[in-house]
């Protein structure tokens, strides 16, 4: 059967090993190139497309015009690799002992992990054959049939809700929420375990409207075992002008740990569902 699998490729952009905030316990990583969305908060802007990206760091760049052969000091950096799904399975496996006794795995992320479809899938069940636990986390903008597909296979969903106010989403993602909230509620049915993933942006979406439609939405649904809250981080910027892309110029302010755990707290008015602050 892994053959099936092994030598199916995509376009990754990262590998992080020992990542403890996507999913239980101690986990891999796995960021794939591509997204359907272009949130203009977006802490990954280097994931927006599929092919492999230069970026350019001036601040370290010495002039020395030998780059065009190869970079020595990592001011122009390819973003992007192409792998096989049995290489990245290889590399997962490194950390299978700290998986095993803190109860991780891996996590496909990007980017949009239904992007690369084919690639994603195997991953999944090569991982699955292999023994490990599994994550995905997706926006939800793709077909249900993927979601559906890769249902057998993945532990856990980590689902994104980046608004409930669908113009507002439209505006600040590039799309409108309905199939976003179509497929989350048809994901639900099938009984997999989701976690809500939230990120609130101050002045955009910490409105008190928001969070009781997101409490609500929480309240209908069966497999939720809680809700993330992520506070926004400007990280996007420098890399968006490393790839040569137009950073998000709204001066959004940054929450402080007292902001975040007030938005828990309006949360918490409309939902039992426990409420995790990344
Ligand atoms: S869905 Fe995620 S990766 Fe895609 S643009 Fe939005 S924040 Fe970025």
């Amino acid at each position: 059967m892994a053959d099936k699998y092994a030598n199916i490729t995509a376009t990754i952009f990262n590998i992080q090993r020992f990542s403890v905030h996507d999913g239980p316990g101690i986990r891999t990583s796995v960021f794939m190139k591509g997204c359907h969305l272009r949130c203009k908060w977006c802490h990954n802007p280097e994931s927006w497309e599929q092919m492999p990206e230069i970026a350019f760091y001036p601040d370290k760049c010495r002039k020395c015009d030998i780059c065009a052969e190869v970079c020595l000091y990592d001011a122009s950096v390819v973003i992007g690799k192409q792998v096989t799904v049995q290489e990245v399975i290889t590399e997962v496996k490194k950390d299978e002992i700290f998986y095993a006794n803190s109860g991780g795995g891996l996590t496909v992320t990007g980017g949009e992990p239904y992007f690369q479809s084919e690639f994603t899938l195997a991953l999944l069940n090569l991982a699955k054959e292999n023994g490990l636990h599994t994550c995905v986390e997706t926006s939800g903008a793709v077909a249900f049939e993927l979601l559906e597909q890769s249902a057998k296979v993945t532990d856990i969903f980590l689902y994104d809700i980046k608004d409930t106010a669908s113009d507002r989403h439209k505006a600040y993602t590039g799309v409108s929420n309905e199939l976003i909230i179509e497929n989350l509620m048809k994901l639900d049915k099938l009984g997999v375990t989701i976690t809500l993933r939230c990120t609130i942006i101050p002045g955009i979406n910490d409105d008190d409207a928001h969070f009781k439609n997101l409490g609500a939405l929480a309240e209908k649904l069966k497999n939720v075992t809680h809700i993330d809250i992520q506070p926004y981080h400007s990280m996007g910027t420098a890399k968006a002008v490393a790839i040569g892309k137009k950073p998000w110029d709204a001066s959004v302010p940054l929450a402080d740990k007292e902001q975040v755990e007030q938005w828990a707290q309006q949360l918490r008015k409309y939902t039992s569902t426990p409420i995790n602050i990344s």
